[in-house]
């Protein structure tokens, strides 16, 4: 658990350095703020979605809904910024709201025109905190129609492990509505095999700094190769994501993975190319 607070503190450091103001506020920081609420308040976050792949059937099963932010003059603002800001500002919990409504329309879109598929979305640290998520999950999959079964949460291992107990507490109520829970990010955050057996998962995806060296770097294959024993030693459903060669995905499909994700198969679409995409695409 140390380690993996140290993780969760040095990667909010890192974060300090992008954007200093993270307790000081400047002005800049603040019009950020401003611009980013303002944002979700018009919906004028896009969300993308990318396909997961299984490639043992040549099937497109569902996909990954990610954030776009397109400032008016910063021009566009990667995930990996405005995140971080929306989680030390308050603006994380109608951000989620809004990436969950929209991932649930285009699902339940994809599932009336006959492509039965998943959508996954992912929830932040501060999210994961919120007491009363798993009711607004509720009433957002009643509103879209969508099955439970049919939408992934994506929860990063770190965020897990900087919290297992209160984790697990969530974690166990979206269980009981029926959502599919994934450990994303893995093999980054040092889970302990006791915490993983007992918590409601039903996937893990492999961290694309592990999956995109492993057709150079044996000790990344071995790495691989562990989690997807690992994964499937609880029953769980391993995905690799970072897939971006033919040589790293026959090796993943060697090796047992369920489902395949990265820009070999595609980059993240936006809603309006995703059909079109989905009636075109050839397994790699
Ligand atoms: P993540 O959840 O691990 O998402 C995967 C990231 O890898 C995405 O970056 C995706 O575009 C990128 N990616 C996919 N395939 C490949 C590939 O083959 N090669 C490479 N190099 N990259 C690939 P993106 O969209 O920039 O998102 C970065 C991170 O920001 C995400 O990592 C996630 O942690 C966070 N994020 C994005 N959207 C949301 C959101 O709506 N809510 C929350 N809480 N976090 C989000
Ligand atoms: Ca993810
Ligand atoms: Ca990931
Ligand atoms: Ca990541």
């Amino acid at each position: 658990a140390d380690v993996a607070m140290h993780a969760a503190k040095s990667s909010h450091t890192a974060l300090r350095v992008y954007l200093p103001a993270d307790d000081q506020n400047t002005p800049d920081r603040l019009a950020l703020i401003t611009d980013l609420r303002d944002a979700i308040d018009r919906r004028d976050l896009l969300v993308v979605f990318q396909p997961k792949l299984d490639p043992h059937t040549g099937d497109v099963t569902g996909a990954e809904a990610l954030s776009r932010w397109h400032h008016p003059t910063h021009g566009s603002i990667p995930p990996d910024q405005f995140i971080p800001l929306a989680e030390h500002s308050g603006l994380i919990r109608p951000l989620t709201l809004h990436v969950l409504e929209s991932a649930l329309r285009r699902c339940a879109a994809w599932r009336r025109d006959g492509h039965p598929l998943h959508v996954a979305v992912n929830l932040s640290a501060n999210s994961l905190h919120d007491p009363t998520l798993p009711e607004v999950v509720a009433r957002l999959l009643a509103q879209s129609g969508v099955p439970a079964e049919a939408l992934t949460l994506e929860i990063t291992e770190s965020t897990i492990m900087a919290n297992p107990a209160g984790a697990k507490a969530v974690l166990d109520q979206l269980h009981g509505l029926g959502v599919r829970l994934s450990i994303d990010d893995f093999g980054t955050g040092y889970s302990s095999l006791g915490r993983l057996r007992e918590l409601p998962l039903h996937e893990v995806k492999i961290d694309r700094s592990f999956v995109q060296r492993v057709a150079v770097d044996h000790r990344d294959r071995a790495v691989v190769r562990s989690a997807v024993q690992l994964g499937h030693a609880l029953d769980l459903e391993v995905v690799a994501e970072g897939v971006e060669d033919q040589e790293t995905y026959a090796y993943l499909v060697r090796e047992g993975c369920n489902l395949l994700q990265g820009f070999l198969i595609s980059r993240p679409l936006p809603p309006d190319e995703f059909a079109g995409w989905l009636a075109g695409h050839r397994a790699p």
